[in-house]
This record gives C-alpha cells, sequence and structure tokens, in this order.
C-alpha cells in the first residue's frame, strides 16, 4: 500500500466519526471494486434501486452491476419526454435505494452538492427510503467555501464538457459565475445533519473517482 493509500485509510476512519454525528452513516473502501461489494452487500435483493447521474458510480461499476442484477432497477434514462421525466422522477422518489456520488464532502462531514434541475438534490433530501453515496476521496475539501469552489472550477467544467452545456467553465476550464440557460449551478444544497437513522450511508474509496 502506498503512503498515499494509507493516508486516504487514516483519512477514512476519521470522516466515519465526522459523518456519524451528523447521523449519516459511513464506511470506508480502499479500492473501487470494493466499493462495488460494498454497496452491492448493503442492497436486498428484488429492492427497487435507482440513481443520479455520477461518473464515479460509473467507474466503479455499480450501475451495471445494479442493472444487470437481481433488483428493480428505475432506470431514468428510459425517460425522454417532459411527461416521461416527470413520471419518472415519482417513481425515482418513492424508490428503497438512491444511488449518487457527491460533488464535495468537507472535513467536517458536511456533504455538498450542486445542480441543475435539482432532482438528484432533491432525491438526497427526501423521497427514497435509502441514499448511497459513494465518493472518492479526491472529492473531500477543507470547508464548505473550499467545497463549493472545487464543484464550481473542478467538477462543473469537466461535467459541463460532458453534458455539452455551452457555458464559460465548458469553454475556459474555470466557473465564469453564469446565469444563462445552460448554468448547471442552480441549486447549492449542503447536507448538514440526516434526520433519519441510516437513511444516507456515505461509501468513500481511497481513489481518484469522477470529477
Ligand atoms: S456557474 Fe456556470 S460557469 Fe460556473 S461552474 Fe456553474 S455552469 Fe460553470
Amino acid at each position: 500500500m502506498s503512503p498515499r493509500q494509507e493516508n486516504y485509510r487514516h483519512l477514512g476512519e476519521t470522516m466515519i466519526k465526522k459523518f456519524n454525528r451528523r447521523n449519516i452513516e459511513a464506511v470506508y473502501c480502499d479500492t473501487a471494486e470494493d466499493a462495488r461489494k460494498a454497496v452491492l452487500d448493503m442492497i436486498p435483493k428484488g429492492a427497487s434501486v435507482t440513481n443520479g447521474g455520477s461518473v464515479t458510480l460509473d467507474e466503479c461499476g455499480i450501475l451495471e452491476a445494479v442493472r444487470n442484477g437481481e433488483y428493480e432497477f428505475i432506470d431514468r434514462t428510459e425517460a425522454s419526454t417532459p411527461e416521461e421525466k416527470r413520471a419518472m422522477y415519482q417513481r425515482q422518489a418513492g424508490a428503497d435505494y438512491f444511488l449518487m456520488s457527491t460533488n464535495a464532502f468537507t472535513q467536517d462531514g458536511e456533504l455538498v452538492n450542486i445542480d441543475g434541475n435539482g432532482n438528484r438534490v432533491a432525491l438526497l433530501i427526501h423521497g427514497p427510503e435509502h441514499v448511497i453515496v459513494v465518493t472518492g476521496m479526491n472529492k473531500l475539501a477543507c470547508s464548505t467555501e473550499e467545497a463549493i469552489h472545487r464543484t464550481q472550477n473542478i467538477a462543473s467544467p469537466p461535467n459541463c464538457v460532458r453534458l455539452n452545456c455551452k457555458t464559460p467553465c465548458a469553454a475556459t476550464g474555470l466557473c465564469g459565475d453564469c446565469h444563462g440557460d445552460g448554468t448547471i449551478c442552480c441549486q447549492v444544497v449542503i447536507t448538514r445533519h440526516s434526520r433519519h437513522n441510516g437513511r444516507i450511508t456515505v461509501v468513500m474509496v481511497g481513489e481518484d473517482l469522477g470529477f
């Protein structure tokens, strides 16, 4: 194990306590493969599962495993028209498990997420019975302010490129504080505490994942 991986493991142990203080469950996995197994172990066979857009979930092979596993997978990509998307959101809100990553998390145990449409953060806040948040340790930020800065200057630019959004950050690589139709920064959500015991579980991974 490299010094960096060992440090991530120490950080993971520290962060478990920080999340627990906020009534958020947390586990640490050394690798993406370990994370995939850990997430699948958390979801009972037959449960309904859905997800928010996430490169991390793809990189861990979690989406593929759930899609092909013994679950009722609610596939948000099946909705294309506004009516279908509205019906899909209602199905997602009733899911047993919602899988997502986070744009950042702070050393104090907050989750920080910035969304365009807001459906991902809405489902994090309320709806699905359980939320599993998978994140690489590269998304750890010193403070809430740094987490927001990280999201808008490190995560959003490649996300805008990926989603073909015509935003300043997609063109320059840095946030231009835009307010056009294409902005993906409409809702800034800080998860400070989870009211419901066992609803949110953070799976930290000792690798650099996602944006
Ligand atoms: S506010 Fe606009 S330019 Fe800044 S990160 Fe968000 S989408 Fe990109």
